[in-house]
This record gives C-alpha cells, sequence and structure tokens, in this order.
C-alpha cells in the first residue's frame, strides 16, 4: 500500500477533531447574517431580533458614523497601503488618538488593527522571560494569548479575588523584574465588572502595571460613558486602559490609551502594529464619528445597561452593571436547545460554550442594545422565564 500523502493525512487530522467536537457538542459553525437597522438581523430569510450582538449604541448603522466612514473611503480609498511605521499613517489616526486619549483621561493613545492584536502586541511589548503576569481566570482569550506570547511566567488569579490576587503577588512578585496584572474591566462573558480602583491600590503597592481589557465598557459604563477606569467616584489608577473600537463605537479596530513614554515604546516595539497594515482610512473615520457621538449623547448612551437591568429584574437576576446578562446553563447541548428555542420564536441568542467560557458553564449570552424595543425585551424574558427556567426547574 502506497504511504498517505499529507494531503490525506492533514484532511483525515482535521475531520477526526472535527467529529470528536461534534460529539461533545462544541463544533461551531459560521451562520450568514445580514444585519440591518436597530438591532434586526436576518437569518435564512427570517427576520429576527439580535440579543447576542455588541454594537451596544447601534452605532454600526448610525446615519453620521456611516456617512463619515464613506466620506473618508471616497478621498482616501478603501485600504491604507502598508504598516503605519511605513506610509500607512493617515492623519485620521492622530486625530482618533488624541479623540481617544482626551476621552480616557491619558497623555497618548495608539490604535491597532483589532482588540485582539493589541493586547498580542501590547504584552510581549512590556514584558518578557523573568518576568511576571497575573491574570484574572475569566479575562478574555486574547489577554491570555498575549501573555503566552511574551514567554513572562503567568499565574491565574480566581476571578475578581483580590485576596488571591495579593497571595499570588507575595509568593511570585520579588523573584521577577517587572510585574503586569491582567483583567477585564468589564468581563466580556459575564457583563461584571472588575473591581478595577482595588486593583489599582493593590498594583500600587507591590509595583506592577495594572492593565484593563475595556472592550465592553467604553460607550456604555462609567461616568461620562468612559469605562470601567470610572465606574467609582474617582478614575481608577490603570496606567494601561485597553480596548477595541468594534463594539459600542461600531466600528473596528483595538487600541491603548497610557502615558506617552509607554505609547512610544508600543508604536516602537509592538509586532502587531509594525507588521501589519493599519486600519482602513473609512474605518478611522466611523470611530471617530462614533466618539463624537458618544461625547453628544450621553443619555443615550446609558439605555443599553438600563435595558440590560429590566430584563434581569424581569427574571428575578441580580441587577447588571454592564449591557451583558448572561444565563448559565451548564451543558452545550441544553444552551443550543435554548438557543433554537429563541431563535424559533424569533429571537437570535448565541449559545456560548467552551472554551470561550469555563467548562460546566456554557451560557446563554444576552446582550443589549439602546435601540432595543421595551416590548421585545418583556417578551423575550417571559418566554425565557416559562419555556427554559421553568422547565428546567420541573426536570
Ligand atoms: C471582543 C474583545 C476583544 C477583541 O477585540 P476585537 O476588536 O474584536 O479583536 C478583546 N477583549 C475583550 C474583552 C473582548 O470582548
Amino acid at each position: 500500500m502506497a504511504p498517505k500523502s499529507p494531503v490525506e493525512t492533514l484532511d483525515s487530522f482535521a475531520r477526526e477533531k472535527l467529529d470528536a467536537l461534534e460529539a461533545q457538542a462544541l463544533r461551531r459553525h459560521l451562520v450568514e447574517t445580514d444585519r440591518r437597522e436597530g438591532a434586526v438581523a436576518w437569518r435564512d430569510g427570517r427576520r429576527l431580533i439580535s440579543f447576542c450582538c455588541n454594537d451596544y449604541l447601534n452605532l454600526s448603522q448610525h446615519p453620521d458614523v456611516k456617512r463619515a466612514a464613506i466620506a473618508a473611503t471616497e478621498l482616501y480609498g478603501a485600504g491604507s497601503g502598508a504598516s503605519r511605521l511605513v506610509s500607512g499613517n493617515h492623519p485620521l489616526f492622530a486625530e482618533l488618538e488624541a479623540s481617544l486619549a482626551d476621552f480616557k483621561q491619558t497623555e497618548d493613545c495608539v490604535v491597532f488593527g483589532s482588540g485582539y492584536m493589541a493586547n498580542m502586541g501590547i504584552v510581549p511589548a512590556l514584558v518578557r522571560e523573568g518576568d511576571l503576569i497575573l491574570a484574572d481566570e475569566l479575562s478574555h482569550a486574547c489577554l491570555l494569548s498575549g501573555s503566552k506570547l511574551s514567554g513572562a511566567r503567568v499565574a491565574i488569579f480566581r476571578h475578581n479575588d483580590l485576596a488571591h490576587l495579593e497571595e499570588l503577588l507575595a509568593t511570585h512578585r520579588g523573584a521577577a523584574k517587572h510585574c503586569l496584572i491582567l483583567t477585564d474591566g468589564i468581563f466580556s462573558m459575564d457583563g461584571d465588572a472588575a473591581p478595577v480602583r482595588e486593583l489599582g491600590l493593590l498594583a500600587a503597592r507591590h509595583d506592577a502595571w495594572l492593565m484593563t481589557d475595556d472592550a465592553h465598557g467604553i460607550g456604555v459604563v462609567g461616568r461620562d460613558n468612559r469605562g470601567s477606569s470610572f465606574m467609582g467616584d474617582a478614575k481608577a489608577a490603570v496606567p494601561l486602559q485597553m480596548g477595541t473600537l468594534s463594539k459600542a463605537i461600531g466600528a473596528y479596530g483595538g487600541y491603548l490609551c497610557a502615558s506617552k513614554p509607554v505609547v512610544d515604546l508600543i508604536r516602537t516595539r509592538a509586532r502587531t502594529l509594525i507588521y501589519s497594515t493599519g486600519l482602513p482610512p473609512g474605518t478611522v473615520a466611523a470611530a471617530l464619528a462614533a466618539l463624537e457621538f458618544i461625547r453628544a449623547n450621553p443619555d443615550y448612551c446609558r439605555r443599553p445597561v438600563e435595558k440590560a437591568r429590566s430584563f434581569a429584574r424581569a427574571l428575578g437576576l441580580a441587577d447588571p452593571v454592564s449591557p451583558i446578562v448572561p444565563l448559565i446553563l451548564g451543558d452545550a447541548e441544553a444552551t443550543l436547545a435554548a438557543s433554537a428555542l429563541l431563535q424559533a420564536e424569533g429571537y437570535l441568542v448565541t449559545g456560548i460554550r467552551p472554551p470561550t467560557v469555563p467548562e460546566g458553564t456554557a451560557r446563554l449570552r444576552f446582550t443589549f442594545t439602546a435601540e432595543h424595543d421595551d416590548a421585545d425585551i418583556a417578551r423575550l424574558a417571559a418566554i425565557v422565564r416559562e419555556r427554559i427556567l421553568q422547565r428546567r426547574a420541573a426536570e
């Protein structure tokens, strides 16, 4: 028998992996989804109300944002042509970075191709072998990917557990040259907030650098909707405020707001900035217009959390602090079934399964946007209560 060709072994490797995932209800599929005005999404010719989109302020569809993107595209073209360090640093970047730095009250800001790329670039530019990273166990996947890439020693602290973090600092901080503490500001799959103020104080006591990923905070939480560092009475001491332009901002891209020397170092050393093409001008212009809208419409920006709260109250859940309300069902199959039930009722709520969330915590993750209709939310809550929660309780 002729030896198998690499094409065959590669394909059979892929098939076996997929079959194993399928058997655990963990295979994933890309489903064509056509998003339109408000929270409407079309799938298979059906009109659904989406409760799983991170476009919290519906700004991806806002006429001013779209117009800004179109105008910049008409003027400057569809792409930026090169890395920002070569010739792709369109003047709109400086404007966007100044706007973000002003919004986050930092000296400077640097914009990346995406939030994922930002974390993959920032973390290895700051720490390396001989250094220590302490990360919340529910930190976003890209913070952990960036950590792995850095070569620094990584220790994980229990979710929002300051005592555990302090214990790890006491044990490991001394042996490390530098120490980076990583956490989501608002946790992407749970919607709760990190105790950023306390983390800032603890970090300061141990000469550790605190970095928050505010992907789900900017535009929707905190004073003037500036994000998770602004949720308390005073701004928390977070020297590294990272985030994305792809959620409440409604466009695409990532950013780091920090001091001028830190941002200059990142511009010089972050590989995902240096070796990747700059964002298209239309995308940068859209983010700028969205930030302008957020500054001018603070009350509108509070709506997503208010709507999340009305949904949670209808289900007897604790008041959410963000637009994200998780409903943990446990196993992946039950989650897929619940998602299918809601879809049959006209609601798009994608099931979230491991490894996106820890084993045994598969869930429905409801996200709320400014344009969601209160009647839709009430009906959704009734269906969840009567057809998912009460049935489970009866089983
Ligand atoms: C979505 C998300 C990211 C990734 O941002 P992108 O711009 O979509 O790449 C990073 N961190 C958190 C917490 C996120 O939720």
